[in-house]
Parts: structure tokens; C-alpha cells; sequence
């Protein structure tokens, strides 16, 4: 098959586009023919060794095709179905997996990170990290939701978002966030956002955003200038660079949640506002099954647009990494097979 190969970790650059072996699946294992795959900043992680994957490597988390291939013992899918992958792999019988924390499996894995991923032509998953595709998706939307939606979704239902509450989103460009966005106004929430870039607030309003801030400016005290109050819930994923006024953007009593980092890796806390104000700080990865189906069923129905930034065909992953790392994008970047 062909695939984008790391044999080493010098960066984006570092695919390289070759005929691989196709992989066959193992026992309770399908074999996903892809129809069409997502980037993730994952990828350029992969690629620059955070963490360094077992090279030669397949990276690429988001996927959908066709079942062409079942190993033994396969009894919920048959080749020929149309299908999106999840690409987040538990044991599904350890402590963890069985009380819904995938993530926190003894043996979990991400896929494109712990496994071959979707930057292929082919994908060897376990049977149930597939789901029907949603008859009324696209490849490419079927492709694009699952690693951000279904993180985001974890995220929210872990800040317990409720309808009614207002939602602030820090850095809408990115998929998590953009997928955020898109989640919270289904549950009712009044979403602000906040973007370096003014095209990207203008384009979460165009998505549903009640309004959005600067975020190099001081955006918890405009926040609170245009409605009175401070959020419910910050969805956090800059880190560094907006994390105090993310903070400071909170209601008395509210969550902020994390899943990531992008601006560096250590913050400060103060830690009288923290109690004074009875402030959480959760954090959450990735998802769980009944997550992904929730979302699944989400997307499927309509309720949950997938916001796709742009489609490139799978020849021109350099080009697509290049918008990806440049963050020019808001919503998700698709290869087409
Ligand atoms: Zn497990």
C-alpha cells in the first residue's frame, strides 16, 4: 500500500511517500480502506519525536473507508461496510476501560501515535474502533470529527457544561476548539471565543459564536465588559500564552479545562483566586467508546456541523501540514484518497 512514512523524527518534512506492506488484521482486528483522512497536530508531534513513535511509523488519528478485510473472530462488521474509525484504542477489559476511561487504560493507545495510523492507504484497527458511517456524511466530514469532536465533547461533559451557561473558547483556530464551538451551542450554551486572527473570530460568529475577543488583549476584563459576568466553562488549549486571563475569565464556581498545551508547558496559579472563587482545573484527553458514539450520533443526526477548513488530495501532505503548522486554519484539514 502506499503511505506517509517516518523513518525518522526531524519534523513535518520527514514523510516520505512509499509502498509499505499492506498490514493484515489479526484476531478481532478489521482492515479500514480509507476513503479519507484528517490531520491532527498530533502528526507533527509524531513527527518531531513528542513522543517518538517506533519508527518506521504511519502516523494520522482520523479516518473513514470501507471494511475490505476481518480477522478472526470479527462478528460485528463485515467487508464492504462503510465505516469512520476511532482512533482511541483501549483493552476494553482493564479497571479503566471498564468504568468509560479509556484513556486511562494500562495498555491504551492513540492511533498514529501508538499504532499505525491513517496517513495510508490502509488501516488495521480493533473490530470495535468502527462505526457505521452516518449515511448523510460525506468521506471527508466522516473523516474530519472524530479525534477533536470526540475529545472536546469528553472535554465539556467533564467541566459539566449545562444549557445556559456561557462557554469561552481560547484560540478558536484549532479542531478541538472549533469542535468546542460546535458542541456547546448544541448543549444550550452561550459560546464566546477568543483568536489572535480577527478572520477566525468573524468565522466562529458565522458558526455560532454570540461574539469573540483578542486574545493578546486583556480578554477576561472584555469578556466581562460586553456581558456582565465571566464564564461557566474555558475550554483552554494555548497554555502559556492566554492561561491567566483564561482563568481570570471565570465565573466564581467555574471550570476550566485543558487538553492541551500549544504555547509551552508551564503555568502559574494563584492560589487564593483558585479557592477563594472555588475554581476548578480539570484535566481530560482523548475519549472514551460511548463518547465517540455519542458524538457519532451527534454528528450524524445534524445537530453538530464538522467544520472543515480545506481538502487536499492525498499526494499533497506537505502542503497540508505546512496550512496545519502555520495554523492558518480554522476547522479541519482533510486528505482525500
Ligand atoms: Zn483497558
Amino acid at each position: 500500500m502506499k503511505a506517509w512514512v517516518l523513518h525518522d523524527i526531524s519534523g513535518p518534512q520527514s514523510f516520505v511517500l512509499e509502498d509499505v506492506e499492506t498490514p493484515d488484521p489479526g484476531p478481532g482486528e478489521v482492515r479500514v480502506k480509507l476513503a479519507a483522512s484528517a490531520l491532527n497536530h498530533l502528526d507533527i508531534w509524531s513527527s518531531l519525536g513528542l513522543p517518538k513513535p517506533h519508527l518506521p511509523h504511519v502516523a494520522g488519528a482520523d479516518g473513514a473507508g470501507v471494511i475490505d478485510a476481518i480477522g478472526e473472530g470479527v462478528s460485528s462488521v463485515n467487508p464492504g461496510q462503510e465505516v469512520v474509525v476511532n482512533p482511541s484504542v483501549g483493552c476494553g477489559t482493564c479497571p479503566a476501560c471498564l468504568r468509560g476511561d479509556t484513556p486511562l487504560c494500562s495498555t491504551y493507545q492513540i492511533l498514529g501515535e501508538h499504532r499505525w495510523g491513517t496517513l495510508a492507504e490502509y488501516v488495521v484497527v480493533p473490530e470495535r474502533n468502527v462505526l457505521p458511517k452516518p449515511d448523510q456524511l460525506g468521506w471527508e466530514e466522516a473523516a474530519a470529527y472524530g479525534l477533536v469532536t470526540g475529545t472536546a465533547y469528553r472535554m465539556l461533559r467533564r467541566a459539566r457544561l449545562s444549557s445556559g451557561d456561557v462557554l469561552l473558547v481560547v484560540g478558536v483556530g484549532g479542531g478541538v476548539s472549533s469542535a468546542g464551538l460546535a458542541l456547546g451551542k448544541t448543549m444550550g450554551a452561550t459560546v464566546y471565543v477568543t483568536s489572535t486572527n480577527t478572520d477566525k473570530i468573524c468565522r466562529a460568529i458565522q458558526l455560532g459564536a454570540t461574539g469573540g475577543f483578542n486574545s493578546t488583549n486583556l480578554f477576561a476584563k472584555d469578556l466581562k465588559q460586553e456581558i456582565g459576568r465571566g464564564a461557566d466553562v474555558v475550554l483552554e488549549n494555548v497554555g502559556p500564552a492566554t492561561w491567566e486571563q483564561s482563568v481570570r475569565s471565570l465565573e466564581p464556581g467555574g471550570r476550566l479545562v485543558t487538553c492541551g498545551s500549544t504555547s509551552g508547558t508551564k503555568v502559574e496559579i494563584t492560589v487564593p483566586h483558585l479557592f477563594f472563587k472555588q475554581l476548578e482545573i480539570l484535566g481530560s484527553t482523548m475519549f472514551d467508546y460511548a463518547e465517540f458514539a455519542a458524538v457519532t450520533n451527534l454528528i450524524g443526526s445534524g445537530r453538530v456541523p464538522v467544520v472543515i477548513d480545506k481538502i487536499f488530495d492525498f499526494g499533497d501532505l506537505p502542503a497540508a501540514l505546512a496550512r496545519l503548522e502555520a495554523g492558518q486554519q480554522l476547522g479541519k484539514i482533510v486528505l482525500r484518497a
